[in-house]
Order: structure tokens, then C-alpha cells, then sequence
């Protein structure tokens, strides 16, 4: 539950220097609703010959994991893929016909979501080619480019049986719009697993899956471990089972290939603590034991001294309808010496933040442990972080383990800078923002306002508070990833306009905070509705916990109009009248938010998000997508990770590797499905 995605494609402009070359093409491609950017990875060639293998090998570790998400993410997806893929390399028709350009975006879009379903939206693509064109050129595939077993019955006229049944399937799965339409479903009151198609459950409804763990867990237990995240759970013979993801058990060849790379990498750790680590990460692997899973979290958030660091497993659980099973990711990264200066007197203050938060003392910690925070340079992404990625993470996830021995919050800043650089001149806020002071606001100080949000949120508001003793920490169900991003996005706005970041020396004015807050509201209120689609609710946690922030205080603040929104020639603005009063509104609702998740008060953060988080007004939607399009701003973006090459002397040793930016999107997910794809046939 704790990675933060950029809010909107509005990063003011930048006039700090950039650490990165300027005249790098960022942009790569441009199709639907997304727009996919490369990233720079400044400092590699600074980095020892030592620390090159170690980022290395763990690239090569994280993309071997990348067919385990999209399997996760819907039963049909590798199959889709790699047929798709087979039609597309070897098509022999007019490429430039309207069926191949639909097949064409349709598998873009398959790649960029790891499966059929929009990575943040949940809904099924909807194909732009038609049934008839994927029969035909199905057909034409030859029987050993079909990721099926060969049976009796094949002959090489490709009257297969087996290749005819799924042929059909794959029909359903991509033509039918009401056959497994939605990968995660959050609405009220249905059965969120039977109407969610993702593939963590088969056979079973949520009311046994709750009953399942509800049997399992031992309220008194105080180091739990965290029930489900490396399972698919199913029904065998009658009863409910887990099916762990390990060596030996589902998805084992890509796990074995994972462990493979991992071993080569614990030879070059840099110290001790992180050999020890990365043996206990390949010990989980191997075993599915939760319980190492946790020992290997404890060591992981206590080694800061290491320079390269990873993540590579089943860690963040927005992909799960209960919030409980982890989708499988990995990010390779190095800290950034020069940048972690700015979060290191964050975190070093993090007890006064702590002390000084406007929430009910019972519900704060005493001793904040062990925050930890640094800026990074992502190296590579994969799987759930691939090819849409999080800017701030902040690991790991268990409430007792972050408690006792505390966590390691990361802002990638070489990710930001390029998101930063093509925000450049979008014409964003000059579209959105009420008047020229509101923009030129953004434009001196929202860059840094942005990165500190992240980085307070990441740091600190994650890491605040504390649950009363007994309170399960899974007791706000579907609630609870909206409501813990709202948290940790309140406690971040609330500190943002305190005096104390000026007297750290991180602000240089006491009216930067306002960027931001600015920001936050009209896109809580405003722009990020542009990433829905017309006649639909919020769905995803983000902008859920984005929308209830800002509703509730345009609501609350009515009396003393805090906040306006106001027209102008038909177009809707947002105006802040009292940046204080705002910050006061923040405080009340963090203390709100603090108590429903130190109480588990389901039914108060049910109202929460329900009220305020949810519904949007179908005019004002209307209206913002209008004046979007008029931007032409791709919605969602991402990227394609670099290519990294050894360089070997004459007796095989690797003597250096060279990192290269060049590769196309669709060569590069072509490349990872031919020598990554250890699940596919
Ligand atoms: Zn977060």
C-alpha cells in the first residue's frame, strides 16, 4: 500500500539543474491514452565495477518475473499475449491495414497494462480490430507457435483440437465485453472476488476467502504474518487451499530463473548485511515460508549502508480485490549521494513530526523507528513498477515490522526529472489554473513542493501513527488502500506549509507550500478526472484518496469559502481563498483518518471514501475532458527501461557494462517476451 504515482501529468517547470544530459529524446511512443517516456540513469558509470555486476545480475533477476504479473493479473493474459505476438511478427498482409493498426494498439496496450486490463482504470481493452481478422490470421499460425501441448490429434495442417478450443477462448477473452469485464471491482456491496477477474482465486467466493484467513489468524498475535501475499487461493475437492507462488509450486520456472540471478548477485553484494539479505530473499523463494519472508524484510529495512538496492517480489496489493495478495515487481536502483541530503534531514526529524501531528496522542507513536529515506536512481523497472512506475516507495508493508524495526522510504528522482522535463510547456496549468498568480506559483516552487511531498509522504506519513492494540490491520477491507494514501497524503500537506521546513533550510519561502497546495486540490478536484472515462465512478486508490482530500474540504470549508469553485466563460476553476484555513481542514481530516485506521473503524471509512471519494459529476467531467483534449496530454505515462550489455575480456570475465538508451517500446517488449517469458510455451 505504499507507492505514490505521480498525480497528474502537471510538474511545474523546472530551473534546477538537471544531473541529466538535456538534449536526451525522452519520448518514445504515443498511442490510446498513453504516452511512454525513457529514463536516465546518471551516476552508473560512476559506479564500481563491483556495484555494475550487482545492478546487473539484479536486472536480469527482475525481468525473469514479468510473465508471473501478467498470469496474475488475468488467466487468459499470456496466452493473448503470445498469440497476439505471433500475428504481429509474422503477419504478411498490409501493416498499415485498419485491422493490423487495431491489433497493433491493442497489444501495446496489452504489454503497457501486463494483461488485458487497464493498469488503473481495471476495465478490459477494447479491441479496434476485428473477430474475423483474428480468426483468419489465428488459423494461419503454424501449430508451434501456439502456446499449446501438442496432442494426438495434431498434424501439421493445424486441425488441433486443442488449438481450436482456444481459439475460442481467446475470442471470448478479447471480443466479448461482458466476459471477465473488470480486473479489480471495489463497488460496495458485491462479492469482490466472483465480479474481480483477476487471477489470485478460482472457485471461491470472498465470504470463504475472509472466512478462510479469519480462521487462520490469532488476534492476539502480535508479529503477524502477512496472510496471503505470495498464494493464489482456490477450492480443492470441497475445501479452500493456498497455492503458494515458490520453487515447486505456481510459477516455479520463473522463479527458479529468478533465484538463479540472485545467487550470482549475493557474490557481489557490496556488504555483509546484504549478502545475508538476498540469501534470505532466495530462502523465501525457495520455501513460500511467510515467516522468512518476513525475517528477509527486517534485514532488508535494516541495511542502509549498501549503495545499490532492490525490490523483487510479491510486495504491493492494490491488484487484490481483499488487498492482501502481493502482485509480483521489481526495481533495481542506487542511491543518489548528491539529492538524499533533502530526505535525510526529513527523516532525521522524524520524531518532532511525529510529537507534532495534530492527531490524538493515544494514536501516535512514542518512538518512531528507524525511518530511513534516500533518493534513488531507478536502474530498472519490472513487473507491477513496469512499464508504469511509482515515484516514491516506501517499503516494507507489515505494520509490525515497519514499527519495530522501521522502513526504507525512496523518492526516484531520475523518474521524476523525466516526467518533469516532458511536462514541460504541456500548457496544463495555464488551461486549469485560476489566474496568473496560481501559475507562476507552480512554476517557482511546485518541482521541489512535489518532490517533498513525496518524500513526507513516503517517510513519514507512512510511517506515522499507530493501530490500538488488537485492531486487525486488514479491518478496513476494501477501504483500506484509499484510506492509507489519504493518510499519508495529509500528513504530508499538513507538514508541507510547517514554518519547520523553512527553518530546515529545505524551503527558502514560507509561501512555497502553496504550490502544492494548490496543485493538490485542483487536480483532487479537477484535472486527474481526465483519466476517467465518461459515465464512470473513481475506481482506483490513488485518485479515490486524491478526490475525498479534496472534496471533503471544499464541503467542510463552504461556510468560510476556503475553497471556490468558480466559472468562467463555462469553465470551472478552482480558487483558494485561505491557504491557513486550508492547512486546518488538512489537520481535522488527518485526525479523522488517523482514527479510523487506529480503531479500524470500517464503517466511518466506508462513509469517507463512499461520500466523498467516489461519485463525479458527470457535467463538470464532461467539461474537463473537453478542455484536455484540446491539450492533447496522454492521460498515463511510462517508460521502457534502458539495455544493459557486459563487456567480457578474453577469458570470459566481465570487465565492464554499458548501459544504452536506444530501444524502441515494442523491440524491447518483443525482446522481453522472447528471452524472459519462462511461463509461456
Ligand atoms: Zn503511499
Amino acid at each position: 500500500m505504499r507507492k505514490t504515482i505521480i498525480a497528474a501529468a502537471l510538474v511545474a517547470l523546472s530551473s534546477t539543474a538537471m544531473a541529466q544530459s538535456s538534449n536526451f529524446d525522452y519520448n518514445v511512443d504515443r498511442f490510446a491514452d498513453i504516452q511512454v517516456l525513457r529514463y536516465q540513469v546518471p551516476g552508473f558509470d560512476e559506479l564500481s565495477l563491483n556495484q555494475k555486476k550487482l545492478v546487473y545480475y539484479l536486472t536480469e533477476a527482475a525481468l525473469q518475473g514479468r510473465d508471473i504479473l501478467f498470469d496474475q493479473n488475468g488467466k487468459y493474459n499470456l496466452y493473448v499475449r503470445k498469440v497476439l505476438e505471433e500475428i504481429y511478427t509474422r503477419y504478411q498482409g498490409d501493416r498499415n491495414s485498419q485491422d493490423f493498426k487495431g491489433l497493433e494498439l491493442y497489444l501495446k496496450q496489452v504489454w503497457f497494462g501486463n494483461g488485458i486490463y487497464h493498469h488503473y482504470g481495471m476495465d478490459k481493452f477494447v479491441p479496434q480490430f476485428s473477430i474475423n481478422f483474428f480468426v483468419d490470421e489465428y488459423n494461419k499460425l503454424p501449430l508451434t507457435a501456439l502456446p499449446i501441448n501438442s496432442c494426438d490429434r495434431c498434424t501439421e495442417e493445424g486441425k488441433c483440437d486443442k488449438a481450436a478450443r482456444l481459439r475460442k477462448t481467446l475470442e471470448k477473452v478479447i471480443f466479448d465485453p461482458t466476459f471477465m469485464p473488470k480486473k479489480v471491482n471495489q463497488a460496495d456491496g458485491e462479492d469482490l472476488i466472483l465480479t474481480s477477474a483477476t487471477n489470485l482465486y478460482e472457485g471461491v467466493t470472498q465470504k470463504e476467502v475472509e472466512d478462510f484467513y479469519n480462521a487462520m489468524k490469532n488476534p492476539n498475535d502480535t508479529t503477524p504474518i502477512s496472510y496471503g501475499l505470495n498464494c493464489k487461493v482456490v477450492k480443492e475437492n470441497g475445501k479452500v487451499v493456498e497455492k503458494p507462488y515458490k520453487v515447486g509450486g505456481l510459477y516455479s520456472q520463473a522463479i527458479v530463473n529468478i533465484v538463479y540471478w540472485l545467487q550470482k548477485a549475493v557474490k557481489v553484494a557490496e556488504t555483509s548485511a546484504q549478502r545475508d539479505y538476498i540469501n534470505k530473499l532466495i530462502e523465501f523463494y525457495e520455501t513460500g515460508s511467510l515467516l522468512t519472508f518476513d525475517e528477509y524484510s527486517i534485514m532488508w529495512a535494516e541495511d542502509t549502508k549498501s549503495q545499490v538496492d532492490f525490490i523483487n517480489g510479491f510486495i504491493e496489493s492494490y491488484g487484490d480485490p481483499l488487498g492482501m495478495t502481493g502482485s509480483w515487481e521489481s526495481i533495481v536502483n542506487f542511491r543518489n549521494n548528491a539529492a538524499s541530503h533533502r530526505t535525510s534531514l526529513i527523516s532525521g526529524n522524524a520524531q518532532w513530526f511525529e510529537d507534532h501531528s495534530p492527531v490524538d496522542p493515544r494514536f501516535r507513536k512514542e518512538k518512531v523507528t528507524g525511518v530511513s529515506a534516500k533518493v534513488i536512481t531507478a536502474a530498472i523497472l519490472a513487473g507491477d513498477s513496469y512499464p508504469s512506475t511509482p515515484i516514491g516507495i516506501n517499503l516494507p508493508n507489515s505494520n509490525w515490522i515497519r514499527a519495530a524495526h522501521g522502513s526504507k522510504s525512496v523518492t526516484l528522482e531520475n523518474i521524476t526529472d523525466a516526467y518533469d522535463e516532458v511536462a514541460n510547456g504541456s500548457g496544463l496549468n495555464e488551461e486549469f489554473a485560476y489566474s496568473q498568480t496560481e501559475i507562476d506559483l507552480m512554476k517557482k516552487y511546485l518541482t521541489l513542493a512535489d518532490k517533498l511531498h513525496t518524500d513526507l509522504h513516503e517517510c513519514l506519513g507512512h510511517a506515522s501513527g499507530q493501530l490500538l492494540p488488537g485492531v486487525d490491520p486488514d479491518a478496513l477491507k476494501a477501504y483500506g488502500a484509499t484510506l492509507e494514501e489519504g493518510r499519508a497524503d495529509l500528513f504530508a500537506l499538513y507538514y508541507l506549509a510547517d514554518p519547520k521546513l523553512v527553518e530546515l533550510g529545505i524551503f527558502d519561502s514560507p509561501d512555497a507550500y502553496k504550490s502544492e497546495y494548490y496543485k493538490y486540490i485542483m487536480n483532487g478536484l479537477l484535472t486527474q478526472l481526465y483519466r476517467i472515462e465518461p459515465g464512470k465512478n473513481i475506481e482506483e486508490s490513488h485518485m479515490r484518496n486524491r478526490k475525498f482530500i479534496s472534496e471533503w474540504c471544499l464541503q467542510k470549508g463552504k461556510k468560510d469559502k476556503v475553497i471556490e469553485l468558480v466559472k468562467r466563460k463555462g469553465k470551472t476553476y478552482v480558487k483558494i481563498n485561505n491557504y491557513e484555513k486550508l492547512r486546518g481542514l488538512f489537520a481535522e481530516l488527518l485526525a479523522e483518518v488517523q482514527r479510523i485506521k487506529s480503531e479500524g473503524d470500517f464503517e466511518a471509512g466506508r462513509k469517507l471514501v463512499e461520500t466523498y471519494g467516489v461519485k463525479v459529476d458527470p457535467k463538470l467531467h464532461k467539461e474537463v475532458l473537453a478542455r484536455y483534449n484540446s491539450l492533447d496530454i496522454a492521460p498515463y505515462k511510462g517508460f521502457v527501461n534502458p539495455v544493459y550489455k557486459p563487456v567480457y575480456d578474453a577469458s570470459g570475465n566481465i570487465t565492464d557494462i554499458k548501459v544504452t538508451y536506444g530501444e524502441n517500446y515494442v523491440d524491447q517488449m518483443l525482446r522481453y517476451s522472447r528471452d524472459y517469458s519462462p511461463l509461456t510455451k
